[in-house]
């Protein structure tokens, strides 16, 4: 049997393993899928024993160990690069960890799937952790026109625009905000704690979108989602699809098949 696993800490909250064994199913795959809290001081030996077994495929990796899973791999792709922290690895065929992150991908897909052409859009992005990386190169390659990063911290937005080095994404100040955004995103852990990230109001009004990557709890609204609906936002979503669509992402790295999502979404959201 194929073996996978999570690594985090801490890991109990995790939805990963329902979500793969879901994808799994629904693709003919037979796999093992366990959730493990590794050590904080013992998080790069974890992984090696892991990767020795034999039957072992790849793993996610989350908070807080996705830059030193980035930093252990041999082999990263551009995304990965960017984020500076990886979410999925797996080894090559001769035994190399390649790293991955598939937050993006996942994101895009999520807008994607419920009605968003990304194409020309002028997008916000609020927040500037390792979330906030790892979508830039994914909204870039979905034909955005324009990405402005805001955050509390000023020079981690910039440290991001810097990196991206393209000249549709720039990190801004409240001052340099435009008077209007298609999207915005909450990339922040704010709505976590039951806060708002600082971003006016009026954005929030005109937006054609507004997304929080946290996921609503009980089929809920997250503060975010809350405000931005009562401003009047066109569209408010939780992350809940893209946590399910960067998972298949890294089940498609892992198997090359590509599961369905649609009801792996509708039973996360219902249970
Ligand atoms: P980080 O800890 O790396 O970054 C957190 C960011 O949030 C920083 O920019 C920080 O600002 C900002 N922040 C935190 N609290 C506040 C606040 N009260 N007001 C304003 N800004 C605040 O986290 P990540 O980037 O890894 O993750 C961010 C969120 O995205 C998490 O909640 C995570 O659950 C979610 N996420 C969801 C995914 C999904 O699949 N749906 C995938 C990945 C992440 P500063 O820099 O100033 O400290």
């Amino acid at each position: 049997m194929k073996k996978f696993a999570v690594f985090g800490n801490p890991i109990a909250q995790s939805l990963s393993p329902t979500i793969h064994e879901m994808f799994a199913k629904s693709c003919a795959e037979e796999i093992n899928y366990e959730k493990i809290e590794a050590p904080l001081d013992d998080f790069e030996t974890t992984i090696t024993h892991f990767f020795a077994a034999p039957q072992t495929v790849g793993c996610n990796v989350t908070v807080p160990f996705k830059e030193r899973a980035f930093g252990m791999a041999m082999h990263k792709d551009d995304a990965v690069k960017m984020a500076k922290a990886a979410n999925t690895l797996m080894l090559n065929s001769d035994g190399e960890l390649c790293a991955y992150n598939t937050d993006g991908i996942g994101l895009v897909a999520d807008l994607t799937n419920n009605g968003l052409n990304l194409k020309g859009t002028t997008v916000l992005l609020l927040g500037a952790g390792g979330a906030a990386r790892g979508v830039i190169h994914p909204l870039v390659n979905a034909g955005i026109e324009q990405l402005h990063i805001l955050n509390r911290t000023i020079a981690k937005a910039q440290d991001i625009a810097d990196d991206a080095n393209n000249p549709k994404v720039e990190a801004v100040s409240q001052q340099q905000l435009a008077a209007h955004y298609d999207v915005v995103i909450n990339s922040t852990s704010a709505s976590l704690s039951g806060n708002l990230p600082d971003v006016p109001d009026s954005l929030l009004a005109t937006c054609k979108l507004a997304y929080d990557m946290v996921y609503a709890k009980d089929n809920g609204a997250t503060v975010f989602m809350a405000h931005a609906q009562k401003l009047g936002a066109g569209q408010q979503l939780d992350g809940l699809g893209m946590l399910v669509e960067q998972a298949a992402a890294a089940f498609y790295i892992w198997t090359g098949k590509q599961p369905a999502t649609a009801n792996v979404i509708e039973y996360l959201r219902n249970c």
